[in-house]
């Protein structure tokens, strides 16, 4: 069984075939959304599946152009138990618009405070700041995705219960490699961010990080039953 914790399967040419077919396989796929109006339009496609989920984001890059959204992520948040993709994005691109992604990011922590979800979070050169409000409004389960951050924050990410979602080009890069080191063996899951990453064969990851399938879902299943808590 794949488990893939961070898919954008809605940017998909077909995005119906692909998640029949992984639905037959019995491989996890946890859909992610740019934005809330994607979720709401997604929503009724994914009822009556079992393995593949879908959830509800709000992308950082696309804080300053669709803030009007905002009230849309409120109206539909009880209707998954996952989010994703939200965070923060401080690089070259994101910085432009830092205030308003910290805008957008602390109204829906606020939202999720207190309420038992699983979240895939983008943190990319926000690391820190990105930690530092996850731990202000006390969220929980929480997965990194393609952390590329510093070394020295990931003790810190896993002692509040986080985990982190690996990609094949995190196996790849120089960076990536050395980031693997320090991540704790059960705090590791998977991911493909595909279709926005070209290197996203999850098998691959599995042998580069010498793990097993199993291995992976039983990190997965252990942050799993933290839903029913
Ligand atoms: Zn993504």
């Amino acid at each position: 069984m794949i488990i893939d914790t961070h898919c954008h399967f809605d940017r998909f040419n077909d995005p119906e075939t692909f998640i029949a077919g992984e639905e037959r396989k019995g491989n996890i796929i946890i859909g992610m959304t740019n934005l809330p109006s994607h979720f709401e339009i997604g929503y009724s496609h994914l009822k009556g599946f079992k393995h593949i989920r879908l959830a509800l984001g709000f992308h950082p890059l696309l804080a300053d152009d669709s803030i009007n959204e905002l009230s849309l992520f409120d109206k539909l948040v009880n209707l998954t138990s996952y989010i994703g993709e939200i965070g923060l994005d401080f690089s070259r691109e994101g910085y432009r618009s830092k205030l308003r992604q910290l805008e957008v990011l602390s109204h829906i922590l606020s939202i999720l405070k207190g309420k038992n979800k699983i979240i895939s979070v983008h943190s990319r050169r926000a690391e820190r700041e990105l930690l530092d409000l996850l731990i202000k409004f006390e969220i929980k389960n929480v997965i990194f995705h393609w952390y590329s951050g510093p070394v020295g924050l990931i003790q810190e990410i896993a002692s509040q219960g986080y985990y982190f979602s690996v990609n094949e080009a995190m196996t790849i890069s120089e960076n990536g490699k050395k980031i693997l080191k320090f991540i704790p063996r059960d705090r590791m899951l998977t991911e493909t961010d595909a279709p926005y990453n070209d290197r996203c064969n999850i098998s691959n990851v599995l042998s580069a990080l010498k793990c097993s399938e199993g291995d992976i879902k039983n990190n997965f299943y252990s942050l799993v039953n933290k839903l029913n808590q």
